[in-house]
């Protein structure tokens, strides 16, 4: 298929490996990224303008500009403490900014719309397995934010006939094999990349946010899936939006995106031990306020309905490639 696609966010980490993964399929990402937390060098793939999403007149400049075919949504602030101290920003940062835009996508007549949602929309419910129909119980104001932006698109598709897919996704790590792009957070917050810093020396230890959860080893659970998988499951959905395949008078559809296998933080860092062949510098720390005891996925629905295969979502596989990336790359260095 081709087209042009806007991407928000395409600056960042998923979004530029979405860019990648779009062009490779055919289509041309158009990066719409305000480069708060983007980075120029990011834009590889396809054109780029610089914009903020409560910028209206600007994004219906773009729209005018590119006639997209339909929009991928990843812009978003997305770190779980600042959520827990700043709350407002992420209501409006990640709500109001998200509204503006599907207002937008509507008054340009674009119908598919493939939006970045999360595992965090959940919270905690005793580490059963979960799915598109657990309820969710956000435990923080990011969370929060994502399941009303989930909302307000059903509210958009009834509506205008807005068509979306949701996913949800789990925990997202490693790179493009290529190292073309790569992850990089200033700050970094997230757990892989810290690990890799601490490896190399560019920070003294990697704290472990709390040792006394109810799980084996006493660290939090997650679901790793590769960032190279997880894209590819948005251009699938992408086509099976366009096929006519989604909720075609208007609505969502939500898959999520995980790979069914949980890792304690205490296994990723020893895994990331044995890829690198190094020591992990390491510490033990309290609870980060916000963290849920246990987030796994079962992905069986994007399997089944949208043929999606995770192929490098091992844990040896998503820490090689995301410490290539940490060697060779890096933006704004
Ligand atoms: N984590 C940690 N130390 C860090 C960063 C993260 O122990 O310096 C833990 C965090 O508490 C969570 C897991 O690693 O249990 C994954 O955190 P990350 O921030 O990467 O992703 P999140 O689960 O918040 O989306």
């Amino acid at each position: 298929m081709s087209g042009n696609v806007l991407v928000t966010g395409g600056a960042g980490y998923i979004g530029s490996h979405a860019c990648k993964a779009l062009r490779n399929a055919g289509y041309t990402p158009v990066t719409y990224d305000s480069l708060i937390t983007g980075w120029r060098e990011a834009v590889k793939f396809g054109p780029f303008e610089q914009g903020d999403l409560m910028d209206r007149t600007r994004l219906d400049e773009v729209f005018a500009t590119y006639q997209p075919v339909a929009v991928m949504h990843f812009a978003a602030l997305s770190q779980v403490g600042e959520a827990m101290s700043q709350p407002g920003k992420y209501w409006r940062g990640n709500v109001c900014a998200s509204l503006n835009l599907i207002e937008a996508t509507i008054a340009a007549g674009v119908k598919d719309f493939v939006f970045s949602s999360t595992c965090a929309t959940y919270g905690d419910h005793d580490g059963v397995v979960l799915d598109e129909r657990t309820t969710q119980l956000p435990l923080n104001a990011y969370g929060a934010s994502k399941r009303a932006i989930e909302d307000m698109l059903k509210d958009f598709g009834a509506s205008d006939g807005l068509n979306s897919v949701i996913f949800r996704y789990f925990n997202v790590a490693g790179a493009d094999p290529d190292s073309e792009v790569g992850e990089f957070h200033q700050p970094e917050t997230h757990l892989v990349p810290l690990i890799l810093d601490a490896i190399d020396g560019k920070r003294l230890a990697l704290t472990i946010h709390g040792i006394d959860y109810p799980t084996e080893d006493g660290t939090c659970i997650r679901d790793y899936v590769h960032v190279m998988d997880l894209v590819d499951a948005h251009v699938q959905g992408l086509n099976w939006l366009r096929n006519g395949n989604g909720p075609t008078t208007g609505g969502v559809d939500v898959f999520c995106l995980g790979t069914g296998d949980g890792f304690s933080v205490r296994e990723v860092v020893a895994a990331a031990g044995s890829v690198t062949n190094l020591s992990v510098p390491m510490e033990d720390g309290p609870r980060r306020a916000g963290d849920a005891v246990k987030l796994v996925s079962g992905s069986r629905k994007a399997r089944e309905e949208l043929g999606w295969t995770p192929e490098r979502s091992t844990m040896p596989q998503m820490i090689l490639d995301a410490w290539r990336w940490h060697q060779n790359g890096g933006y704004g260095r």
